[in-house]
């Protein structure tokens, strides 16, 4: 039984006004969700599901986390926005918070990881004044939409029919650092690379690798920016997902789970390359407002007063004996890969009929890259959850798999 022959009449409507007004830029499943909390959302049709890709990564503390919507409560009562020509003490605190938790640098605030990354860019073309215009980026990354960071991002398809792209961009295959060193000219100004994959399947960088690329940027003076938009911010069970590799890079991007929900995006890079980043170059109009910035402090807080960062270390052995488990008695599985809460699941058959049985069974999951099961789940998902999760995860790839 597919879900569209169980389609309600509340949702039938709802997507009869999507057909008609909203521009049909997405795939979507028909399904309108109406609440959540935790790792558990319900539609509109009073179905439950458990949601082991809450937000598409953006809600890392699950659903509605109480501390997170108490401070966006009360912020929105005293101040809603405010430009960036005043101060406020919000945005100052969070600065703060991530510069203790990650290389000691300074925040650059705006609203989403393309934003964040079109920083980086301008960043590192900004300190040579565009003699070291070129960045290299590789195969399989993923950086966001706008024009940049869809450049940098080297993957065709997302290039389709956009033409021209911004020129000054070069290719390398991940994890081939012979091939970065022969890109590297005067006019290479940096390096922008996502420690773990995440649209590219959930691939950590190979070891060395990363090493290798620090050392290319030290030697040939260049920027190493780090896209930490999906591991960021306390996901992989470091607050940062570079700090797994003991590599220190100068600039990272975040967004996604930075807010725990809340649209919110930061640079962070070292005080020596921020002054690169002079008035009048650079902004974003809600960058940093007040409701983001209490948002992101309350996440900030609600992971160290929770104790989830240990948590993670946890939870992640648990779905890793899981899945791993699985992966031995079902041919279908080819590798299984997690990194506290960013989880692929690799397949030998086609990925999307899985996601549509995994729906069948009240369960949200994603694919990317046709066959990889992605998960991010909500740092405070509960090890029952987690059973419960690949119990129904397990029965779907089974099942589909006996199908093929
Ligand atoms: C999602 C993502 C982006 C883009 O973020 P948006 O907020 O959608 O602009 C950039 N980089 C990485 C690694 C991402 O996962």
């Amino acid at each position: 039984m597919s879900t569209i022959d169980t389609l309600g009449t509340a949702t039938k409507a709802v997507i009869d006004t999507f057909d008609r007004y909203v521009v049909p830029n997405y795939k979507r499943f028909p399904i309108c969700l109406e609440r959540g909390a935790g790792s558990k959302v319900w539609d509109a049709e009073g179905r439950e599901y458990l949601d082991l890709f809450p937000g598409w990564g953006c809600n890392l503390l699950g659903h509605c986390p109480a501390p997170v919507v108490k401070a966006v409560q009360d912020q929105i009562a005293r101040l809603i926005h405010v430009p960036n020509t005043w101060y406020t003490e919000a945005q100052g605190e969070w600065a703060r918070l991530l510069s203790e938790r990650s290389f000691g640098g300074k925040a650059f605030f705006c609203n989403s990881g393309t934003e964040a990354n079109e920083a980086a860019i301008k960043l590192i073309r900004l300190r040579t004044d565009g003699v070291k215009y070129k960045i290299i980026t590789f195969r399989g990354g993923f950086h966001g939409r706008t024009f940049g960071s869809v450049t940098a991002t080297a993957q065709p398809k997302y290039h389709e029919g956009l033409g021209p792209m911004l020129s000054g961009f070069q290719y390398a295959p991940h994890g081939d650092l012979d091939a970065v060193a022969q890109l590297v000219d005067d006019h290479t100004g940096g390096i922008l690379i996502e420690p773990i994959l995440g649209e590219g399947g959930v691939v950590p960088a190979p070891p060395g690798f990363l090493e290798g690329l620090r050392r290319i940027c030290d030697e040939r003076d260049l920027v190493l920016a780090f896209d930490e938009v999906q591991s960021g911010c306390g996901r992989t069970g470091e607050w940062f997902g570079y700090q797994h590799f003991g590599v220190r890079p100068d600039v990272i991007t975040l967004a996604k789970s930075l807010c725990a929900g809340v649209a919110g995006g930061a640079m962070l890079t070292t005080p020596e390359l921020a002054r690169h980043l002079r008035p009048g170059m650079h902004a974003a109009t809600f960058g940093g407002n007040p409701i983001a910035a209490r948002a992101g402090i309350a996440a900030i807080e609600m992971i160290e007063n929770e104790g989830l960062l240990a948590h993670v270390g946890t939870a992640a052995s648990i779905f890793r004996e899981r899945l791993e488990a699985l992966r031995d008695r079902c041919d279908a599985i080819r590798d299984v890969r997690v990194i506290g809460m960013m989880i692929g699941v690799e397949l030998a058959i086609d990925g999307a009929p899985v996601v549509e049985s995994c729906l069948e069974k009240n369960l949200l999951v994603n694919c990317t890259q046709g066959r990889v099961i992605r998960l991010l789940p909500a740092m405070n998902i509960t090890p029952e959850e987690i059973h419960d999760g690949c119990d129904r995860l397990g029965d779907a790839v089974v099942e589909v798999a006996s199908r093929a």
